[in-house]
């Protein structure tokens, strides 16, 4: 039977592991922490010996069963690069905008309509220490908006579901969260995990890549700007950063270094498994695009749309979300084929050659450099 030792070689060493938390949330011994960035149990116990929670928990494990699960949520064939969905627009919060928000604010009016109706009694959310990502329970109006606005960086997010379950008593939870996040809470939902039962409701971030925290700093402090001076990140075909009023802008390329590998083997840029997805590439600055994907998602959007909470346009850039989806998957597939290569003893420039692309991306795709 798979055990944790199986999990360590095949997931967390292999840079397979997103990070997601689930491994750490399922333990019923609570061994697992979160510990240097990544999912680690200090010693080994009798506990473990004839135990394979953790390693049942890891949707990296068997990522194949995701196409079932989004057939059992989602109800139908696959259609296209950006997922199964409803109806897709552009919207923003109506009014002013809420503090920090990223770009429509659409998520955090998406928790507090929620709450504010009963829908769900809590969120999992990711809050900041200065600019470093935190992963917390949000329970009140007020804590889901300190939590507005987009950090990067690795969170094990669904490791809070036991707190919020347990230490909270919540029991209608919503999880936000980047793609990763939503196929490993719907994964554990699938396989009949007790405290994921809780969870009602997923709103998906788009996400292209993720950077490590760390190494974003480095590189905003390497161009002048002490990180408690910075007052938004974003990532559309360059890196802004947004400080003093000012607004700097560079190359993707010169983050590519801080891209986490478990990014590079990533198909899924428009969170396809979530009740809703928003992000705003496709969208004007300051609005954001949202995919309706399940009957959950759309109740409580047509719930926000009824009380004239939201602002809605038709969205404008679908084609290029698509082809963003697109390119995503097909590097995603790519990657994956560069380790399944490796695995079978071809080294660097067989690869490159096997697959007709220089040995310099194998290399980067690899090393996650
Ligand atoms: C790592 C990452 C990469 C992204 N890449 C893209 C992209 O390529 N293209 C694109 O269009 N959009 C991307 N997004 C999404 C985008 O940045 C906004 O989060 C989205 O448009 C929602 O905006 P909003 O104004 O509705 O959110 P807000 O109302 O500001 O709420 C933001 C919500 O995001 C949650 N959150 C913040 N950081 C994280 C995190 N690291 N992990 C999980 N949840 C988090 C917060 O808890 C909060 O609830 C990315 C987001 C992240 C976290
Ligand atoms: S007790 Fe079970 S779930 Fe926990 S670390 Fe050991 S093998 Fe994994
Ligand atoms: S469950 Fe999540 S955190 Fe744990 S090993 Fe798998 S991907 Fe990593
Ligand atoms: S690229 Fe994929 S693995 Fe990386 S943070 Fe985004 S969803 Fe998660």
């Amino acid at each position: 039977m798979p055990s944790y030792e199986d999990l360590e070689s095949k997931i967390i060493d292999t840079g397979k592991c997103t990070v997601c938390g689930a491994c750490i949330l399922a333990c019923p011994n609570s061994h697992i922490r979160y510990t240097d960035g990544k999912p680690k149990r200090p010693k080994r116990t009798l506990d473990c010996v004839s135990c394979n929670i953790c390693y049942d928990a890891c949707y990296r494990v068997r990522e194949g069963r995701l196409a079932d699960i989004e057939a059992i949520i989602l109800g139908s064939e696959k259609q296209e690069s950006i997922g199964v969905h409803r109806r897709i627009l552009t919207a923003r919060i109506k009014g002013q905008k809420a503090g920090a928000c990223q770009d429509g604010g659409i998520v955090t009016a998406l928790l507090i309509y929620s709450l504010d109706q009963g829908i769900i009694d809590g969120a999992l959310v990711v809050g900041r220490d200065g600019w470093m990502p935190v992963a917390s329970i949000a329970k009140t109006r007020e804590e889901i908006i300190a939590s507005a606005g987009t950090k990067y960086g690795v969170v094990p997010v669904l490791k809070e579901i036991r707190e919020a379950v347990i230490d909270h008593g919540l029991s209608k939870i919503c999880v936000v969260g980047s793609p990763c996040h939503i196929q490993s809470i719907r994964y554990l939902k699938n396989r009949g995990l007790p405290l994921a039962s809780s969870v009602k409701l997923t709103i998906g971030l788009f996400c292209r890549e993720n950077y490590y925290y760390h190494c974003i700093t480095e590189k905003a402090s390497s161009k002048g700007i002490n990180v408690d001076q910075i007052d938004k990140l974003n990532v559309a075909d360059e890196f802004n950063i947004y400080a003093n009023g000012k607004k700097l802008s560079f190359p993707i390329t010169e983050v590519k270094s801080c891209v986490p590998k478990h990014c590079l083997i990533c198909e899924d840029f428009a969170s396809e498994l979530a009740d809703i997805s928003v992000g705003s590439d496709g969208s004007p600055e300051g609005w954001s695009t949202v995919i309706i994907r399940t009957e959950e998602g759309e109740a409580v959007f047509s719930g926000m749309e009824r009380e004239e909470l939201v602002e809605t346009v038709a969205v404008g850039g679908l084609v290029d979300i698509r082809e963003i989806a697109e390119r995503k998957r097909e590097k995603g597939k790519q990657t994956k084929d560069i380790f399944k290569l490796k695995e079978e003893g071809l080294d660097k420039k067989e690869t490159a050659a096997k697959l007709g692309i220089t040995e310099g991306r194998v290399s980067h795709r690899l090393e996650g450099m």
